[in-house]
């Protein structure tokens, strides 16, 4: 079976077959740096990562831009209630997302390109348009240029609308000059105490929409395989994105991919609500890695609402996984990766990215593999380990990789560990004399300090408590 995804504009599955063989390229919208990220954000961020994942697996090599929208009116509005620069609210911002795509253990895109570095070639495009019937400049003289909406007869494919059914885009304020209220702004005039950059209709700043297709183009070509973003962006940033580039003569995106949103009782993450799941917020209630767990783990498409509890059943998935993997790491003394995943786990990626699917064969082998454990079949055990570490690795969760083993302090782990070992020791000897009472009280202070001590066949175990 082929490698297939759900194709917004189809709206069915469609064979993915890249525009060159064995490359793909990826285009996702990233950040508007107006706020640091909340989950709801970090969402889209490990969906496509794991797609990226998974096609580098599959073989391609991946050219995976993400941009950063580092102005809108918001890091205006931002700068001007704080009285800094404009550039001081995106830098900032631009940091925490960086910050928390790296802590997520999200790779860092192949290239990440900011909106203000490509007023070129957003000038170039519009000029494009102009020429060609599809765009105009605002007859009052605004600066203000516009996408003629009713020139392009494909406007509304990608999300199923009719133009007549449409309501006006919002995205200028004070409607300057438009010839109809559908119209979109590809450039904004300048306003006073505005960040501004020249073009030949005058001067003003980007719209949303524009960037994107200037900076998809400019990086993977006037046609490339996937366009990615959360399902909100669906309309009007992507179908106004795909009407441009279309109308300028570009193929653009040959694939559009949405993910699902993140709620919270049941209601789209507004502000009040997502400065409670800010990353650095939830990485103090479950570790990183459990996070991701918990962000990936449903299909892309689907939604997550939001909940503590729901958090914490992920982070003890993650832990059945993390417990097995840990303790043959002990009992054989390291795990190397296999070199294939299971054929029912590549299955479960290729339907649509089934990540799902993918974790249920991930537990499957956790469940297999500690039976083996228990049976004392040291090999059979090691080599499900094997497995697992290789189908970890394509979710990004392979807890001994570097990035999560790394994760903690490993050097005063070992000091731990010694002082542990020390301890232990005393309450074997303290058994071996039958003085279990002594042998409890040591086991008891263990744990009053946070260590869970488990005998197992192997010897007794030690690990931090969670939580
Ligand atoms: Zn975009």
């Amino acid at each position: 079976m082929s490698l297939r995804f759900y194709d917004t504009r189809a709206r069915t599955v469609r064979d993915f077959t890249p525009l060159h063989e064995g490359r793909v390229s990826l285009y996702l919208c990233g950040a508007t740096v107006q706020a640091p990220p909340h989950i709801g954000h970090i969402r889209s961020g490990v969906n496509f990562d794991i797609l990226r994942r998974w096609l580098t697996y599959r073989g391609y090599e991946v050219t995976f831009c993400r941009n950063v929208t580092d102005i809108d009116d918001k890091i205006i509005r931002v700068a001007k209630a704080e009285d800094i620069q404009w550039w001081q609210v995106s830098e900032r911002n631009q940091r925490a997302f960086t910050w928390a795509y790296d802590t997520l253990g999200c790779l860092p895109p192949t290239v990440e390109p900011r909106a203000t570095g490509h007023v070129p070639e957003m000038i170039e495009l519009m000029r494009r348009l102009i020429d060609r019937g599809h765009a105009y400049p605002a007859a009052d003289g605004s600066g203000d240029v516009y996408f003629d909406v009713r020139s392009f007869p494909d406007y509304g494919s990608l999300s199923n609308q009719r133009i007549d059914q449409m309501r006006a885009a919002a995205d200028s304020e004070g409607e300057r000059d438009k010839r109809d209220p559908r119209d979109f702004a590809l450039w904004k005039g300048a306003r006073p105490g505005e960040p501004s950059w020249r073009t030949p209709w005058g001067p003003g700043r980007p719209g949303w929409h524009l960037e994107c297709s200037a900076m998809a183009t400019k990086y993977l070509g006037d046609t490339f395989d996937i366009h990615g973003g959360g399902l909100d962006l669906v309309f009007p940033h992507h179908e106004n994105e795909l009407a441009q580039s279309r109308a300028a003569g570009d193929g653009f995106a040959r694939y559009w991919l949405h993910n699902g949103l993140l709620t919270m009782g049941g209601e789209k993450m507004s502000k009040s609500l997502g400065n409670s799941l800010l990353i650095p917020q939830m990485v103090r209630k479950v570790r990183p890695v459990e996070l991701r767990y918990y962000l990936g783990q449903a299909h892309y498409r689907s939604i997550i609402d939001y909940s503590d509890e729901a958090l914490a059943e992920a982070a003890a998935a993650y832990q059945r996984i993390e417990g097995f993997l840990t303790r043959v790491a002990e009992v054989t003394g390291g795990i190397q990766p296999a070199a294939t995943v299971p054929d029912e786990f590549a299955l479960a990626l290729d339907d649509d990215l089934g990540v799902s699917q993918a974790l249920a064969v991930v537990h499957g082998h956790v469940r297999e593999g500690n039976s083996a454990l228990a049976e004392g079949a040291k090999e059979r055990a090691a080599g499900i380990a094997a497995r697992l570490r290789t189908m970890l690795d394509v979710l990004g969760l392979d807890p001994l990789s570097e990035q999560w083993a790394g994760a903690e302090d490993t050097g005063l782990r070992e000091v731990v560990d010694a002082l542990v070992t020390v301890a232990l020791e005393q309450r074997q000897a303290a058994r071996a004399r039958k003085d279990y009472a002594a042998a409890d009280e040591i086991r008891d202070r263990l744990g009053a300090a946070g260590i869970l001590v488990e005998d197992t066949p192997h010897g007794p175990r030690w690990e931090l408590k969670r939580g």
